[in-house]
């Protein structure tokens, strides 16, 4: 009988219905080893992880941070806790081996400071830019949408899908795909700067970037940046 674990998405149900949930060990993860990075790599790991849900959801749906904290949640359910990531003590040298996946610093979301963060207003940094003034409500991509930009063939229309995946409103309206579109084609370079500066700063949240641990030779608080965006993070832990 497969074994399930419960989980639940750092957004805690606050971007869709769907956040919590059971998952399983992970199967046809040998696809990934034959995906290379031109590929649909997160899409892989999107279909991997769907299959190994209890009650499967649409993981292509999940913004970033979400998707990241599953993939922990699955290989965890694959592998165990223990990560493979060594890190040189700055202070003495010691390495450090291995991660704690459960243990990871998580960001918690925060309704409030989202609710916010999510309203800006174009800035007027050119008198000519008509506009200037305007109210934009802020989303974030979905890995979908993330898959689809980088598989975009011109660098510069990349740049634009990624301004209007980022949008949801305009002056208090609802745009479909194709007026997102053609407004951030309209938009400014310093608007779409701040545009997606702002995108960053709402996916702050779930599993931190910046982990600390305290080095057990020296006593000493060493932060390292984590990140679970190879194909490395797929394999297993062998001793
Ligand atoms: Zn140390």
């Amino acid at each position: 009988m497969k074994i399930y674990e419960d989980f639940e998405l750092p957004s805690g149900g606050h971007l869709y219905p769907y956040y919590k949930g059971q998952i399983g060990e992970c199967e046809g993860l040998e696809e990934l080893e034959r995906a290379t990075p031109t590929q649909r790599q997160d899409s892989l790991i999107c279909d991997i992880l769907q299959k190994c849900l209890k009650e499967p959801f649409d993981v292509g749906e999940l913004v970033m941070p979400d998707f990241v904290y599953l993939q922990i949640r699955g290989r965890v359910a694959t592998y165990g806790k223990r990560y493979d990531y060594p890190i040189e003590c700055p202070f003495c040298g010691e390495v450090h081996q291995a991660t704690n996946l459960n243990e990871l610093e998580i960001i918690p979301f925060d309704v409030e400071k989202w609710d916010k963060d999510r309203v800006i207003r174009i800035p007027a940094t050119n008198d000519i830019e008509d506009r200037n003034g305007d109210e934009i409500v802020l989303r974030l991509p979905s890995v979908r949408e993330r898959e689809e930009i980088k598989l975009d063939r011109s660098s510069a229309h990349a740049g634009v899908m990624k301004v209007a995946y980022a949008i949801e409103q305009v002056n208090g309206k609802k745009k479909n795909a194709i007026e997102k579109e053609s407004y951030a084609m309209e938009l400014s370079q310093a608007a779409k700067r701040v545009i997606l500066s702002r995108v960053d700063k709402l996916a702050n949240f779930g599993v931190s970037l910046v982990q600390k641990f305290e080095c057990e030779r020296c006593k000493k608080v060493v932060s390292y940046p984590f990140h679970c965006r190879t194909a490395q993070f797929w394999l297993p832990t062998v001793d």
